[in-house]
């Protein structure tokens, strides 16, 4: 097997800066210039995947087919370069450990005292190199660093990609450092002192990037481009400036016009065409011209913080660029719609999303804006928790099972709906123990999620403990409740439907992980196409309301 090349990405200064969006982006352009592209996220914290953290912590848990729950940066990079990754694609100090770890209880190391250089940081280079050796190999490998230089924790995979680099000789890898340049308002002038330190620190550990992505609200004047490369030692034309873009993906176009894919190339030897980029610059363009608005309301619990709902939201510019709309989300905590009724939240909106979500707290608001959403026809999408709170809801006030609920917030109910697998009722560990990664699923021809992916059998990923109670099909079917989608042997219920209504889908998968920006998903663009129609003409309430109920239904258990 030939040698992949390695780009190592870090970050300087502050957190935050995009080195997610960076990364994906040169992994884009390099595959767009005809490479066989991987793409790692190297994590300092000890955690052994982010699967076990709070949202509010570390934004959302990114799930991949083979069920590996990884950092929200593997998003960018499968949303940019739609390369399908696995467990192997993020690697954690936790993970590192481990394996070390382990090893020396076997007894490998032989008498050896175990430690952080050589053990850690060869387990570390042999975790990148493995990269090449899967799938038959690759001609780069983009590695993001988390973390900031001079962080502690990050140290081992520093010294690492530092010895990395010695091995693998100059014209095979490459750093890229990304960095802030900061506009000081009282000084009225951009600083380029926190780079000039954030490259020594650099330095100090052995490393010499080759580029600097410079993070700027302003432009970088040339003065500045070679003040930076002067300090830093590297040429002027090698400080990029990445000014706040309108959207992320624009990011890729502004890296492009810098002529960075071009330096990459020539640097690693790559001989290699320019890339195509026309279909994407047409659709950067699409989002920042759209033709019309459409305004839809996420209610979740971590409103607060956007990133636990990141591929949500990207879901939407996905679905806008293809729709020529403009998604306007409106975040809604569920709790407060508990408090003020979800007419105060609601009244304006052309749609309603419920996305995936763990715990009691704000499911009742979440059961009280869907009831106002199916009642008044307004466009639903129910995503994970979203459709098990639509089946509760359903249950409850059509069905008429009053004390419907999940078995995941109360264990004592007399209609758990919702309820625990046998294989799960065993579980007692926190980590990785969850229903992970990509199931088929067979709908039913007659479903608005038939039309919306155009074929019978799909695969989407999961990420939950808790399912549709099989006991309950019959009495929901039969109140208007449709189960358009199971598991291939028919024992789970995948997806639910209301067909009276003109846009209700609640999916137990989450379709947000597998949208791109090359290809909107499916259920998404359908779903913002129905927020379009009913905007145009919203539905007169007081007319839906008189025919909604099925009248036979009666409370019954
Ligand atoms: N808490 C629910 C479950 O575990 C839903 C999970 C989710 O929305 N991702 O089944």
């Amino acid at each position: 097997m030939e040698p992949a090349k390695h780009i190592f990405v870090t970050g300087g200064v502050v957190s935050a800066l995009g080195k997610g969006i960076a990364s994906a982006s040169i992994g884009f352009l390099l595959k767009q210039r005809g490479l066989r592209v991987n793409m790692q996220k190297l994590d300092p914290y000890i955690n052994v995947d982010p699967g076990t953290m709070n949202p509010f912590q570390h934004g959302e848990v990114f799930v991949l087919d083979d069920g590996a729950e990884t950092d929200l940066d593997l998003g960018h990079y499968e949303r940019f370069t739609d390369i399908p990754l696995t467990s192997d694609n993020n690697v954690t100090t936790g993970q590192v450990y481990q394996t070390v770890i382990g090893r020396e209880r076997r007894g490998d190391y032989l008498g050896a005292t175990v430690q952080v250089i050589p053990h850690i940081t060869n387990e570390i280079k042999s975790r990148i190199r493995k990269l090449n050796e899967l799938n038959g190999g690759c001609d780069v490998i983009v590695a993001e660093i988390g973390g900031t230089v001079g962080d502690i924790e990050s140290l081992p995979f520093m010294e690492a990609i530092r010895q990395l680099g010695l091995e693998e000789g100059p014209e095979n890898v490459m750093f890229v450092h990304v960095t802030l340049v900061p506009y000081v308002e009282t000084a009225g002038e951009i600083k380029t002192k926190p780079t000039q330190h954030s490259v020594k620190t650099l330095r100090e550990i052995g490393i010499q990037p080759q580029v600097l992505l410079c993070r700027t609200t302003r432009p970088l004047a040339d003065s500045l481009r070679e003040k930076i490369g002067l300090f830093c030692s590297l040429p002027a034309k090698n400080v990029i400036e990445v000014r706040d873009a309108e959207t992320i993906y624009e990011v890729p176009l502004m890296l492009h016009q810098q002529g960075l894919d071009q330096y990459i190339s020539d640097y690693l030897h790559l001989d290699t065409p320019q890339p195509d980029l026309d279909v994407w610059r047409a659709k950067v363009e699409r989002i920042k011209n759209p033709e019309k608005t459409v305004r839809i309301a996420i209610c979740g619990k971590y409103v607060h913080l956007k990133d636990a709902y990141k591929s949500i939201v990207e879901a939407f510019v996905h679905a806008g660029a293809e729709t020529n709309t403009h998604v306007e989300l409106v975040w809604v905590s569920s709790e407060d719609i508990k408090k003020n009724g979800a007419d105060a939240y609601l009244q304006n909106v052309d749609g309603l999303l419920i996305p995936g979500g763990f715990g009691e707290r704000g499911v009742e608001g979440k059961i009280e804006s869907i009831e106002y959403v199916r009642k008044r026809k307004i466009p639903f999408f129910g995503i994970c928790l979203g459709m098990q709170c639509a089946v509760i809801e359903y249950a409850r006030n059509v069905a008429k099972l009053d004390d419907a609920h999940s078995y995941e917030f109360y264990r004592d109910l007399k209609n758990a709906v919702i309820h625990l697998l046998p294989d799960q009722h065993e579980v007692t560990e926190m980590g990785g123990t969850m229903r992970l990664g990509a199931f088929p699923c067979i709908l039913d021809e007659g479903s608005r999620c038939f039309q919306a992916y155009g074929t019978k059998e799909l695969s989407e990923r999961h990420r939950h403990r808790y399912e549709f109670n099989n006991e309950y099909r019959d009495i929901l079917t039969r109140a208007g409740l449709k189960l358009v989608g199971l598991s291939p042997d028919g024992r789970l219920v995948e997806v639910v439907e209301i067909p009276q209504h003109p846009w209700f889908v609640g999916v137990q998968f989450h379709p947000e992980l597998k949208s791109r920006f090359h290809k909107a998903h499916p259920l998404f663009r359908e779903f913002v196409k129905a927020a379009g129609r009913y905007h145009e003409s919203p539905a007169q309430p007081a007319l839906l309301l008189k025919t909604e109920e099925p009248e036979e239904m009666e409370s019954t258990q």
